[in-house]
């Protein structure tokens, strides 16, 4: 007589076999993965018992997983030597369901209502993958239980499974698909090896595909960081980015609240965007106790950080049947969010402990940073702190953070002031650095194009007002300087300059800021400067002309050509009208503004005949 038993599945089981088997997903391969991973879970428990003094069946096969594939005979056998099934663990386990929610999703799904495959894929069904790729499973289970005996369970998915005693199993569980026939693929060792690499290259136990070892690299991110060596790290920064080179910066946390985390992140010695590479793919591999939920995980990171290499792993994170699934769950903004501050608080505290390292990778890196303060508010504030420049105040290659110029400021001065420039030559003969050079103000040299951008978007640094050297409203300490225009005089001229020079410019004013130029442009509009106007001009996509700007000239009521040009006008209106034109030309010269000098250069050369000319 048989001693087969037949069982049904519960109606839920029976639910979720229906949408396992007939919703179309993706990503069929990860029956391997879910199944590798109950293996491994079952490894962990047996250890659990033995370290708990247990009596354990067959106590001397160490856990571990094979995995043999049968192309002929079109099967895949994956077993493991960990704590087994007994006939009533078998029943509860592979025919019902204990998860709640997963319970509470089905019953949701009535009569022929579309069951939404991304909501299933949150639940992960684990064992029951099985039966996307396979018409048949049979599993072999002995429990470590020693009075215990082995069983087989056997199912074609619908309807039920049927259970018989079968004797003499060693230890653990031996679970047989026998593919379907659009699935064979899943019955060639190459396919496999390659889908165990990607998802199972670090469970904890060895998997050994058809007697080939597979696993040898180990997850030490969840290792103790005092026990790793260098090399250690070195060696599995090798195995992520597929560098040969040592990494920049390594930091390697694990974090408990708001959320479990352990993470491995590194910088790599040199950004490869500039390397003519295009724009790179974060390489940060999502994992879940070790198994692979995403290589390359998206979101895990802002953009910003797209050059990170390495690993973090969540305990928190639902073992998905979908990769799609993940990417915008509340989950992952709040892992995005934890691991950014995490990762910027690292680079402030490199920039102290490891000062040339740090400006190493800000060489590299700074754009990325500036990327970050443009495009998310979020971590403004930390990435404003990991930003460095030139300054006045020091010498020619040494760089600042807005936090040591803060602390250098006078009392008196309020604002943070900022002038972009091709140079520090350039920089320092700028007519807009004059004021502050005569005031004893601090200026930041930015010499990036994008830097005056990046500074209006910070803003503020510690209550503190970033302010370009173009906009500022500075006036100069001294007095008056001898010779110098009356303010009535310097009225007038303005006013002659303006009618003159008509719609060439906007409004024309005395400057207060000027030491050693004659004169200055400055953009009407309050948030432009000029080389925001070229940058924009660069960028711009379609050939339509630009609308013309007009530039505010500031004059220099105490420069010795403004002075004689106020003295010669009502004499020579000719040559003072073409002196004016030379003034308001060689300021956009210094602007960087003056697109065509041929015109200026006709006038320059007449204008030097004039000079030169025998005195009548
Ligand atoms: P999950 O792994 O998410 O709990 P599964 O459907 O994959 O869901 O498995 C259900 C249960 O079956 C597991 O919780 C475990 O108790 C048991 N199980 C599955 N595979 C094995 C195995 N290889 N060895 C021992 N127990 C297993």
């Amino acid at each position: 007589m048989s001693k087969t038993e037949t069982h049904h599945f519960q109606a839920e089981i029976q639910q979720l076999l229906d949408i396992v088997i007939h919703s179309l997903y993706t990503d069929k391969e990860i029956f391997v993965r879910e199944l590798i991973s109950n293996g491994a879970d079952a490894c962990e428990k047996l250890r659990f018992q033995q370290s708990s003094g247990s009596v354990i069946y067959q106590s001397e096969i160490t856990p571990a997983i094979t995995v043999v594939t049968d192309e002929p005979a079109g099967t895949i056998t994956i077993t493991d030597t960990g704590l087994g099934m007994t006939h009533g663990e078998l029943v509860e386990n592979l025919g019902t369901i204990a998860h709640s929610g997963t319970k509470a999703f089905l019953k949701q799904l009535t009569g022929d209502k579309k069951p939404d495959v991304g909501l299933i894929g949150q639940f992960g069904v684990g064992f029951y993958s099985a039966f996307m790729v396979a018409k048949k499973v049979t599993v072999l289970s002995r429990s470590f239980v020693p009075e215990e005996s082995g069983w087989q369970w056997t199912s074609e998915g619908m309807g039920g499974y049927e259970l018989a005693p079968a004797a003499d199993l060693p230890r653990g569980t031996r679970i047989t698909l026998e593919l379907k026939e659009e699935a064979k693929e899943f019955a060639q060792a190459n396919t496999i090896e390659r889908i165990i690499q990607r998802y199972s290259s670090f469970v904890p136990f060895p998997i050994e595909l058809n007697a080939k070892r597979l696993n040898t690299v180990q997850a030490i991110w969840a290792r103790n960081k005092n026990e790793i060596k260098v090399e250690e790290y070195n060696e599995f920064y090798t195995f992520v980015s597929h560098d040969h080179e040592s990494p920049l910066f390594r930091l390697h946390f694990s974090a408990d609240a708001p959320l479990a985390i352990q993470a491995l992140l590194f910088v790599p010695p040199r950004n490869f965007e500039t390397l003519g590479m295009g724009r790179i793919d974060s390489e940060v591999n999502l994992y879940c106790r070790k198994v692979l939920i995403q290589a390359k995980a998206k979101g895990l990171f802002p953009e910003w950080l797209r050059f990170l290499k390495g690993v973090v792993d969540s305990e928190d994170l639902p073992l998905n049947i979908s990769r799609e699934t993940m990417q915008d769950t509340s989950l992952m903004q709040k892992l995005n969010k934890v691991l950014t501050s995490r990762f910027l608080k690292f680079l402030d505290e490199q920039s102290e402990k490891e000062a040339e390292a740090y400006l190493k990778f800000y060489g590299e890196f700074h754009r990325y940073l500036k990327e970050g303060v443009v495009t998310d508010f979020t971590h403004k504030e930390a990435l404003g702190k990991l930003l460095r420049f030139e300054s006045s105040s020091l010498d020619q290659g040494k760089l600042t953070s807005l936090a040591d110029y803060v602390k250098r400021m006078p009392s008196e001065q309020t604002e943070i002031y900022c002038l972009l420039a091709a140079n520090r030559a350039a920089a320092e003969a700028s007519p807009y650095f004059e004021v502050f050079r005569e005031r004893k103000f601090e200026v930041l040299f930015l010499y990036d194009a994008w830097d005056e951008f990046v500074m209006e978007h910070l803003h503020t640094f510690e209550g503190k007002s970033l302010k370009l050297a173009e906009k500022t409203e500075l006036d100069l300490s001294s007095a008056k300087k001898d010779g110098a225009l009356s303010d009535t005089d310097a009225a007038a001229l303005a006013q002659w300059l303006k009618t003159t020079l008509a719609d060439k410019v906007g409004a024309v004013r005395a400057s207060k800021r000027l030491v050693d130029s004659p004169a200055v442009v400055v953009d009407a509009d309050k948030f432009m400067t000029a080389s925001m106007r070229r940058m924009m001009k660069a960028m711009k996509q379609n050939s339509e002309p630009d609308l013309p700007v007009k530039y505010d000239l500031e004059i220099n009521p105490a420069h010795p050509l403004v002075t004689r040009l106020e003295a010669i006008r009502q004499q020579d209106a000719a040559l003072a009208a073409s002196v004016a034109e030379q003034i308001l030309d060689n300021a956009r010269v210094a602007a960087g503004l003056l697109e065509d000098p041929r015109a200026m250069l006709t006038r320059l050369n007449q204008l030097l005949e004039r000079v030169l000319a025998k005195p009548s």
